[in-house]
C-alpha cells in the first residue's frame, strides 16, 4: 500500500481583476472553494490511479473537516488515521487577478497538531510499500516518519514544498526527492535545472526535477539522465500538476514498473489533469490514465 503524511487544507479563492493594496478593498468577481493541501491532493491522485492509499494528517472539527475528509475517502481513500483535532481545519486564502498572479496566506491550522508519530501511524507505515511526504506538516514529523519508513525499508518519496532549506536528516532518510524546477534550484542555488538535480544526489540516490510543459528529469547515481517529455495538452489549470505526477509515480513504482515507464505514467496522469479545471477534482481515474498511454 502507498501511505501519505501530510497536509490537508481548503483552499479558498477569490478571483479578482486587480489584487487590493493595504487598506483597500476591492469587489471579486467570484469565489471558489477547493479541497487540497498537497498531502491530500498526493493521496486522491494515488488512489485515482489505482493504489491502495492511506493518509495520515489531521483536520479540523469544523465544516471544511468534513468536507476535507469526504473528498478523501470519496476517492476511496483510507482515514482511519486522519485525525479530527480541535480547532480550525488548515486553510489556504487565495486572491487570483486577471493576469493570473495570485498572493496566498496559508493558515496550518489542524495540520500543525500533528507533531509526532501514533504508535497506529508506525505501524502502518511500517507495512507501506511508500511512503509519501511533503513540507506542509511540522518538519519535526516529516522527519520522523521518513527515518520510520526509511529504518524498515519503505521507500521514501519526498516533495519539498514549499521550498525551504532541509536539515540533512531529512535528506538522509529520503530515497527519492521530487522537486519542481523552482523548488531545484532553491534546494541548491543552481539554476539550470540538470545542474541542481545532480547536484542533488549529493544528498540523495534518486531525483526527478518536474519541469511543466517540458515534462520531467531523472537523475540517479550511477545512472544515466533521463528526460521524459510530457505529452502536448492545451493547459486549463495547472493547480496541483505536481501532486497528481507524484501520486501516480507513487502507484507505478509500488506496482513495480520499472523508473521509465512509472515516469510515462505519471506524466500523462498529470497532462490528463491539466486539462481540467480543479485540483483533486481534475485527477484522472486508472482507466482515464490506461486510455491515454493506448492512444
Ligand atoms: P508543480 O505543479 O509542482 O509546479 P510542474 O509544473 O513541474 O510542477 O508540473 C508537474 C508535472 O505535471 C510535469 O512534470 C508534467 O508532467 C505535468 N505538467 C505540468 N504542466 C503541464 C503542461 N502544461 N502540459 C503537460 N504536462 C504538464
Amino acid at each position: 500500500s502507498i501511505v501519505v503524511l501530510g497536509s490537508t487544507n481548503m483552499d479558498l479563492v477569490a478571483y479578482v481583476t486587480k489584487a487590493p493594496a493595504r487598506g483597500e478593498t476591492v469587489t471579486g468577481r467570484a469565489f471558489r472553494t477547493i479541497p487540497g493541501g498537497k498531502g491530500a491532493n498526493q493521496a486522491v491522485a494515488a488512489a485515482r490511479a489505482g493504489g491502495e492509499v492511506a493518509m495520515i494528517g489531521a483536520v479540523g472539527a469544523d465544516d471544511f473537516g468534513y468536507r476535507l475528509r469526504d473528498v478523501l475517502e470519496h476517492s476511496s481513500v483510507d482515514t482511519d488515521l486522519l485525525r479530527t483535532v480541535e480547532g480550525p481545519s488548515g486553510t489556504a486564502h487565495i486572491v487570483v487577478d486577471d493576469e493570473g498572479g495570485n498572493a496566498i496566506v496559508v493558515v496550518p491550522g489542524a495540520n500543525a497538531t500533528v507533531t509526532s508519530l501514533t504508535a497506529g501511524d508506525e505501524a502502518l507505515i511500517a507495512t507501506a510499500r511508500l511512503l509519501l511526504l511533503q513540507l506542509e506538516l511540522p518538519l519535526s514529523v516529516v522527519v520522523e516518519g521518513a527515518a520510520h519508513a526509511h529504518a524498515r525499508g519503505v521507500r521514501t518519496v519526498l516533495t519539498p514544498a514549499p521550498a525551504q532549506p532541509l536539515p540533512p536528516e531529512l535528506f538522509d532518510v529520503t530515497d527519492l526527492l521530487v522537486p519542481n524546477e523552482h523548488e531545484a534550484v532553491a534546494l541548491t542555488g543552481r539554476t539550470d535545472p540538470h545542474a541542481a538535480a545532480l547536484a542533488l544526489l549529493d544528498a540523495v540516490p534518486e531525483v526527478v526535477v518536474t519541469l511543466g510543459a517540458a515534462g520531467c528529469l531523472y537523475v540517479a547515481r550511477g545512472a544515466e539522465p533521463l528526460t521524459v517529455p510530457a505529452p502536448r495538452v492545451r493547459a486549463v489549470d495547472t493547480t496541483a500538476a505536481g501532486d497528481t505526477f507524484v501520486g501516480a509515480l507513487a502507484v507505478a513504482l509500488a506496482e513495480g514498473l520499472p523508473m521509465p515507464d512509472a515516469l510515462t505514467r505519471a506524466g500523462t496522469a498529470a497532462a490528463l489533469s491539466v486539462r481540467r479545471e480543479g485540483a483533486s477534482i481534475s485527477m484522472p481515474y486508472r482507466t482515464e490514465i490506461d486510455a491515454a498511454l493506448a492512444t
